[in-house]
């Protein structure tokens, strides 16, 4: 026998009814991004893998270990993308959009890739929904985003979420605190695990991230960057505080937090799911600043702040069975006989186009399978024809809610419609 042909590992299929739960939180994410005036960009879902390791940064485990590269037929390395915000700068710059526009925008929903090991709420296809804003320097925007995730996740009925922040400061500060932090790191080398020893001289701020328990002790007790903040930063982060908290957004600041990728500068913030539904990866969304990026990929010097968030992860704390979020139909056409059953194909499309949602079935199926279809479809109402009826000009209109059943004319049947589904 043929092996089973199988979807990649950790590369899921989204089946219904659990897209219409997936279509619901897009939706609200969009509406939601949309009245803040964020504006929607596509980028491919493919660039040059230079790119990646220039913007996340090469000592990253993203970078190092997570990445789907390959060379495509004219020999160049390509990579899928394994987040946003690289592929969004590179088009920012590209278009010189600094020039026409002093701020912008812009948000992107779509799939990101990692060769991550698996676990629940951790996948190597997944969907971030993400945000970047261009141009604004001032700490009020980073709490804004702040307070439009936590709106978001208040409205799509998500509970127990804290917002973490904390800041990793600028140039200068960031040098002050690598020595410091290399000092305390050298004196627990031991501790550390052998990437995380590798890294020590290049990355020291990686160790803070390691998921491994050693170093993870080791970070716990670790100097933090708060302490080691020059003026300009330590004003930008009271900035923010101060904005969060007029904002009201409840929020704690995590001193230990420092996020997998290099780009960022000054205040980093995550969202967190409390009380267990996903376990480990409690992380729903993270972002922050990355003032040096766009310079640093060529561009002119321009502050910026964003953050990506994960749709599946959302969507398991979003509460609702995904059957609840299919729209449901609102008329099932029955039929017996083939005059009938062409009554039905275009009185289902006469429905459709007064703005109902509305089927039938195209099989020879008896009058009970038939119904039975429509109830596992909860249709509202159901329209019952046959030969005899057709000939009459009449059809009888059953309301599945009440069970009720009564005979009307075809010409009427519009006005009828409308008035039931009021
Ligand atoms: P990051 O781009 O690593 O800052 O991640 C931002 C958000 O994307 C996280 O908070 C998660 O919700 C989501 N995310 C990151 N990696 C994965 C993954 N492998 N599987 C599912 N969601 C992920």
């Amino acid at each position: 026998m043929a092996d089973r042909l199988q979807a990649v590992k950790g590369m899921n299929d989204a089946l219904p009814p659990e897209t219409a739960k997936w279509n619901f939180v897009e939706r609200r994410c969009r509406a939601v991004l949309e009245s803040h005036g964020y504006r929607e960009i596509r980028t491919p879902l493919c660039e040059y893998t230079q790119l990646f390791a220039r913007s996340i940064g090469e000592a990253t485990d993203i970078v190092e270990k997570e990445m789907y590269t390959f060379d495509d037929r004219d020999g160049r390395s390509l990579t899928l993308r394994p987040e946003g915000t690289a592929g969004v700068v590179r088009a920012y710059i590209e278009h010189s959009i600094a020039k026409s526009e002093p701020v912008s925008r812009w948000y992107y929903i779509g799939p990101m890739y990692r060769h991550e090991r698996m676990q629940k709420g951790r996948y190597r296809q997944f969907t971030q929904v993400g945000c970047e804003v261009f141009g604004i320097a001032e700490p009020t925007i980073d709490a804004e985003l702040c307070a439009m995730l936590a709106a978001l996740l208040q409205d799509l009925g998500v509970q127990n979420v804290t917002c973490y922040v904390n800041s990793l400061g600028r140039g200068d500060d960031r040098t002050a605190y690598r020595e410091a932090l290399t000092a305390y790191l050298e004196g627990h080398v031991e501790e550390l695990c052998e990437d995380c020893r590798r890294r020590l001289g290049q990355s020291p701020l990686r160790v803070l991230d390691c998921k491994v328990a050693g170093c993870a002790a080791v970070a716990a007790n670790a100097p933090a960057i708060l302490d080691h903040l020059g003026e300009a930063s330590r004003a930008h982060f009271d900035g923010v505080r101060r904005a969060l908290e007029a904002l009201e957004v409840r929020y704690e600041v995590d001193p230990h937090m420092v996020r997998g990728l290099d780009y960022y500068t000054g205040t980093i913030f995550e969202l967190r799911g409390e009380g267990g539904t996903l376990g480990s990866q409690n992380a729903i969304c993270g972002g922050g600043r990355y003032d040096g990026l766009v310079e640093q990929l060529g561009g002119p010097a321009t502050p910026a702040v964003g953050f990506a968030m994960g749709l599946e992860r959302l969507a398991l704390v979003v509460p609702g069975e995904p059957e609840t979020f299919e729209p449901g139909l609102d008329v099932f056409l029955a039929h017996h006989g083939d005059e009938a059953r062409l009554w039905a194909l275009t009185t289902a499309e006469r429905i459709r186009r007064l703005g109902y949602r509305a089927d039938m079935d195209h099989r020879q199926s008896s009058m009970k399978t038939q119904l039975k279809r429509a109830d596992r479809l909860h249709a509202r109402l159901v329209l019952v024809a046959g030969e005899q009826e057709i000939a009459a000009r009449k059809v009888a209109l059953r309301d599945m809610a009440s069970g009720t059943q009564r005979e009307i004319a075809a010409d009427d049947l519009d006005a009828e419609i409308k008035r039931s589904l009021a």
